[in-house]
């Protein structure tokens, strides 16, 4: 059977990738989840006191970064490692949130990622969920899709994600967090968020995970008809 990528673009914390990894898992494909690449860059730079202004700290840092992932069958999704290092948790924590845009804006640090993450798809049969995947990663994927959902509504998710790992975080600061991610993660240079002209828009404000999946699937099964 034919096999493709799927890109999932969207804003911050509209269930790209619940909707990735559970889309990923019902077709028998990898899943990749682009934005814990950045937030592993963003640890690295934070606990060793790299300057986002110095281009040479900068190149040094990304020389000695060596990202993986490997399935944790606990949880049933991978988990991000960082020189070897198990950081999933670590990553999803809010200091990480306030410094990922500023540190994914770094042209360099994207352009390191971006190669990476061409490199990681050796074949079709690819899940992969960002922000610049339709656009730029692989802007010859067959299904794109671009999520989005009220500011709101994405808050009150992330903050029960958040209070899941044990993290309590006032509503306010998170709806902050995702309204200026969104800002620079759409004004940056490099890669910015935006729809790809090809990519179908799905609002998911008022919607369930199964209704994500399923939408998601169903265009995966009307485009791969056509193929
Ligand atoms: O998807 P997630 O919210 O974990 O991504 C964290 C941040 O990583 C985003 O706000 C964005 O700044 C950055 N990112 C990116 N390009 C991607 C994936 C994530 O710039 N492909």
């Amino acid at each position: 059977m034919k096999k493709t990528i799927i890109a999932l673009d969207g804003h911050s914390s509209c269930g790209k990738s619940t909707t990735a990894k559970q889309v990923a898992k019902k077709l028998g494909y990898a899943f990749i989840d682009t934005g814990a690449m950045y937030r592993t860059v963003s640890l690295y730079f934070h606990d060793n006191h790299v300057s986002l202004t110095n281009p040479k700290e900068i190149e040094k840092a990304l020389s000695e970064i060596h990202i993986t992932f490997h399935f944790n069958e606990h949880r049933g999704a991978s988990d991000v490692y960082l020189n070897g290092l198990n950081v999933e948790e670590e990553i999803r924590k809010m200091y990480i949130s306030q410094m990922v845009s500023e540190v994914s804006a770094i042209t360099i640090v994207r352009k390191a990622m971006v190669a990476q993450q061409q490199k990681m798809v050796k074949h079709r049969g690819v899940v992969m969920d960002g922000r610049d995947i339709g656009t730029k990663v692989f802007p010859d994927a067959e299904i794109k899709v671009f999520m989005t959902a009220e500011p709101t509504i994405r808050a009150a998710r992330r903050q029960q994600e958040l209070l899941s790992k044990g993290e309590m975080v006032d509503l306010d600061i998170i709806l902050e967090n995702l309204k200026k991610r969104d800002i620079i993660d759409s004004t940056r240079e490099e890669g910015p968020l935006s729809q790809a002209e090809d990519a179908v828009l799905m609002d998911t404000s008022f919607m369930t995970i199964d209704e994500q999946v399923d939408f998601v699937i169903q265009l995966h099964d009307s485009v791969l008809a056509r193929l």
